[in-house]
């Protein structure tokens, strides 16, 4: 069998209507087409040469400014790095806003790309995640995010790429130390079973197992989740006002009920992502002139992504046709909305449909424009700039401590409370849910630890468990003169 042949064998059992010979005929009639306009290559070359003296800069530019690049394309005050971001090696300005792609892809996650997720930080400290996707959780702790500092989740619909990742935060953050509620917002949907609330409800019913195992150590209310289902119909409705940060949200034509955009404003600043969707008016109306525009982005190309999955067309194109905006229409939008800076995510970042990609938006969206794919693109924004790097994200580390500030808002402290007061668990007793039989199977730990370090294995965890942060700060001073003064002086 030749690979031709094998091809188009293989065509036939993905049962694609795309055969060979449709392949072959469709090529004769196009170079037919351009034979019968008259349009030879030298003619069309002529005419692509031509067309490049009307290409215009609309933001104004000039020589050595590109075509599609405006003068606020630059560094915020607070980009340490031009190149690179540096996770925690940043502190965010008082007046911008960070936003970080921490999944990006709708199906199937990758090594470059986990499920659909945004997260937002301003430069009042707070934080907000837009969408949870499957493998985004390994992005947030690259990004040395503290995992107990995960919360205020939006979520903008219910398909699995834009959440799969909650169950495991809210099963591992509480015993990290998230002590309070998870705060997850989201759409209601056309009965209560389709809402987010059910969905919650769902999920404690899964990951029940977990949760009572876990109980073992202090959780306090960290398996509470305060949920906040707006009615999906109630468009440009607030869902969030605190701080100063107002978050709108409006429905989107999804095959579903329930499917939402958010708009986050804050400090003249403004964001919006609107999951997924058909391009509509709504999001038209609501997001324009947004400083940055997230849409999804789905290249309409079906026949290649049928040679890529096996999957026929007929399957594919509905799929689009029904719940998704495809690439000349993602460009559409960007022109409708103007905003400060267009993105798209949501997409299998294939390098070598890129340019199709650019291709498509560029038929409608002459401006400023960057991809939130694959994961790791940071872009930072104020009133006067707007810069784009990737982040470098390390193949392995570990969640980081909260900061300070951060470990003030999780643990209640301040100046007249000082002390950390570890909730007890609820399990204080090991037998409460392990039977006795089973632990009896235990080996003694004298047979596996060296005699030098061995230490009686203690399974409770204490009641009444507290931290003193006076006495810790007090040591580390101590500690810190003995090392500079010696430690007999
Ligand atoms: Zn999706
Ligand atoms: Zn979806």
């Amino acid at each position: 069998m030749s690979a031709e042949d094998r091809q188009s064998a293989d065509t036939q059992e993905g049962n694609t209507s795309l055969t060979r010979r449709d392949v072959l005929k469709g090529f004769a009639v196009t170079t037919a087409a351009a034979v019968s306009a008259g349009m030879s290559a030298q003619a069309l070359a002529a005419d692509q040469a031509s067309s490049a003296t009307e290409v215009k800069n609309p933001y104004g530019g000039g020589p050595n400014t590109g075509i599609t690049l405006p003068p606020y394309y630059r560094p915020t005050p607070s980009v340490a790095n031009a190149n690179t971001f540096f996770p925690g090696m940043e502190e965010l300005g008082d007046d911008e806003m960070r936003i970080s792609f921490i999944g990006s892809s709708p199906v199937p996650p990758t090594r470059a790309q986990a499920g659909t997720a945004i997260m937002v930080e301003l430069g009042n400290g707070k934080r907000f995640f837009f969408d949870l996707g499957p493998g985004c959780f390994r992005n947030i702790v690259a990004l040395q995010v503290p995992m107990q500092m995960v919360n205020d989740i939006f979520i903008t619909h219910l398909h699995i790429d834009h959440y799969g990742e909650l169950p495991y935060i809210y099963g591992f953050s509480a015993w990290a130390g998230r002590w309070k509620p998870l705060r997850v917002h989201g759409p209601s949907g056309r009965t209560p079973k389709d809402g987010i609330k059910a969905m919650i409800e769902g999920m404690k019913a899964m990951t029940h197992w977990h949760t009572d195992s876990f109980n073992l150590f202090p959780i306090g209310d960290g398996y509470e989740v305060e949920v906040n289902e707006f009615d999906y119909r109630d468009d440009n409705g607030i869902c969030y006002d605190k701080d100063g940060v107002v978050i709108r949200h409006w429905r989107r034509i999804h095959g579903k009920d329930g499917a939402s955009a958010y708009r986050l404003d804050w400090n003249g600043l403004s964001f919006v992502w609107t999951g997924d969707g058909r391009p509509d008016a709504n999001t038209v109306k609501y997001a324009k002139g947004v400083d940055v525009f997230v849409t999804e982005l789905q290249p309409d190309t079906m026949n290649v992504q049928t040679l890529k999955f096996g999957m026929p067309v007929e399957v594919l194109t509905p799929t689009v046709d029904v719940a998704h905006t495809v690439h000349y229409a993602t460009g559409y939008m960007f022109k409708q909305v103007q905003p400060r800076l267009a993105m798209a995510t949501h997409l299998a970042y294939d390098e070598e449909l890129v340019p199709e990609m650019v291709a498509g938006v560029r038929t409608h969206w002459g401006g400023l424009f960057q991809f939130g794919a694959p994961d790791g693109v940071v872009v930072n924004v104020t009133k006067k700039a707007i810069w784009t790097r990737r982040a470098a994200l390390p193949e392995s580390t570990n969640f980081v401590r909260p900061s300070a500030k951060e470990a003030k808002e999780l643990f209640d402290i301040s100046l007249t409370k000082t002390t950390v007061d570890f909730p007890n668990p609820r399990h204080a007793v090991l037998t409460d849910i392990e039977d006795p039989a089973t632990r009896a199977l235990e080996i003694d730990a004298k047979k596996y630890y060296p005699p030098g370090v061995y230490r009686k294995p203690n399974p409770v965890f204490p009641k009444g468990f507290k931290i003193d942060i006076k006495k810790m700060v007090k040591d580390k001073i101590v500690q810190r003169i003995k090392s500079v003064f010696g430690a007999d002086e």
